[in-house]
């Protein structure tokens, strides 16, 4: 009987590209699904590939067909169905055996089940996997978490599916149970940010300037060529430029402005939150997906809120080239928040993760891939200073130039009535960060009126009140 080294459960979207591209690369892979119908019509649909394929028609049968010690992938819906199929493989694996869950899972459940199946004997890696379609098909970016002689029994075929950067894959062991996940689920959030910032000059360019798609698109395609050079620009100018076949308009103004979520943007904020940070241009970017669910209350408000609308006046032009160093300027503090949350989960959970490693392995593969990754890791291989990517020299070289064009971008959304609540929120964090006296200091005197509180003084002491004590 054929037998193979890896198998794979969960022949979606994202599983049977994977399977695919471990075909591809020389190594057997024994694949279930659990609609068995598809599992058939997969293989026939393989090609060559399928020499590589082992059709499994059951767990038993996958079991069956993998050379201890085994190893699964599962890449199925996150959350219950993981539990689900975990349940069903567990009694038929053994001791040293392992499984591989390569979906979005929120990496509280992948310490979970590491735990639970750890007691058992059984190994277990929590791999976060970015690229869409076309990444598990072709070579995507793998965040993997788990014990190290768990990973190095698989790194040989994580490492050929994965990604290039000039020559390197954008593969590795980021740290024990959960890490994996998380930095996934931090890529998403950023992933998040960013969508959104370009979405905003999207918004700033049709609605404040009447700008066509068409036209917009050839400024992406542009900035594409220069610092802001990334998967989502350039995809963005793609998009633009697409036609409704059926209507003959831009594709994009025949879609309804409501989006959606999984919800790792959502948990990226949760986390941030209970380490005590705030994400919050990943937060801007989450909440603004939340409002657009509330499209019909949006329609009523044109009329209700008529009389808040901007008079349009004192509105500062933009330029082009405004709204690209605003959206690099953004775009480098969303990154920023996104480490300083990586760093803290880090020595909450003893992971230590290594930054410049991760902006490594994103620099190919996954959706947020772009020009910048490369310096924000040599940056982050020569140590943050006070953590902080915003303050590695090259970068706060960069933030000084742009911030002007921030600063008008989000004055000029202000003043017209465009919102840009990302851009406000990177611009609100650069200025906290450049503030050695905050306004916390009135925030700890009203705590302490009316919840005796204490405060600290400036000149020395804490556990003080107040004259308003009573
Ligand atoms: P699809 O919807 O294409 O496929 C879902 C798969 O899950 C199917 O094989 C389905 O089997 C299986 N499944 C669902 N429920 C159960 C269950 N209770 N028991 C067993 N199998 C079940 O999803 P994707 O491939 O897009 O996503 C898979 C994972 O990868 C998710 O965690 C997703 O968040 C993540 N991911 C997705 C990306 C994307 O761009 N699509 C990118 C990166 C990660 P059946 O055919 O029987 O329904």
């Amino acid at each position: 009987m054929k037998t193979a080294r890896i198998g794979l459960i969960g022949l979606g979207v994202m599983g049977a590209n994977l399977a695919l591209n471990i075909a591809e690369k020389g190594f057997a892979v024994a694949v279930y699904n659990r609609t068995t119908e598809r599992i058939g019509e997969f293989v026939s649909s393989a090609g060559d590939l399928a020499e590589n394929l082992i059709a499994a028609e059951s767990p038993q049968a996958l079991v069956a067909a993998l050379q201890p010690p085994r190893a699964v992938i599962v890449m199925v819906k996150a959350g219950a169905p993981v539990d689900a199929v975990i349940a069903r493989l567990r009694p038929l694996l053994e001791p040293g055996d392992m499984i591989i869950d390569a979906g979005n899972a929120n990496f509280h459940d992948t310490r979970r089940r590491e735990a639970e199946l750890r007691k058992a004997g059984l190994a277990f890696l929590g791999m976060g996997v970015s690229g869409g379609e076309e990444g598990a098909r072709h070579g995507p970016s793998i965040m993997v978490g788990g014990q190290a002689e768990s990973y190095e029994a698989i790194r040989d075929i994580v490492e050929a599916i994965a990604a290039k950067y000039e020559g390197r894959p954008c593969a590795a062991l980021l740290g024990p149970d959960g890490a994996g996940h998380f930095v996934k689920t931090v890529h998403n959030g950023i992933e998040y940010a960013d969508m959104q910032l370009i979405a905003e000059v999207y918004g700033l360019l049709r609605d404040g300037d009447r700008r066509a798609p068409e036209r917009i698109a050839g400024l992406f395609a542009r900035w594409n060529e220069g610092p802001l050079q990334s998967y989502l620009v350039e995809i963005t100018a793609e998009v633009l430029r697409a036609t409704d076949p059926l209507t003959g308009r831009p594709m994009v103004e025949m879609i309804v402005d409501r989006a959606g979520q999984k919800g790792t943007g959502r948990w990226t904020v949760i986390e941030a939150l209970s380490l005590g940070q705030s994400a919050s241009t990943i937060e801007a970017a989450v909440g603004a997906r939340s409002w657009s669910a509330a499209r019909e209350a949006r329609a009523a408000g044109a009329a209700i809120l008529a009389g808040a609308a901007p008079s349009g006046e004192g509105a500062p032009a933009l330029s082009d080239d405004d709204l690209e160093q605003a959206l690099l300027a953004a775009r480098v503090v969303a990154y920023s928040q996104g480490f300083s949350l990586l760093q803290a989960a880090s020595e909450e959970y003893g992971w230590n993760l290594d930054l410049a490693t991760i902006a490594e392995i994103w620099r190919a593969g996954c959706i947020i891939r772009s020009g910048l990754l490369n310096d924000m890791a040599a940056a982050a291989r020569q140590g943050l200073p006070h953590g902080l990517l915003i303050f590695a020299p090259d970068f706060a070289r960069m933030l000084a130039a742009a911030a002007p064009a921030l600063r008008r971008t989000v004055a000029r959304g202000a003043l017209a009535g465009l919102p840009v609540p990302a851009f406000s929120a990177a611009l609100a964090w650069l200025d906290t960060m450049r503030q050695p006296r905050g306004t916390t200091d009135l925030i700890q005197a009203l705590r302490d009126f009316f919840g005796a509180h204490g405060f600290e003084r400036i000149d020395g002491g804490t556990g003080q009140h107040g004259p308003w004590a009573k």
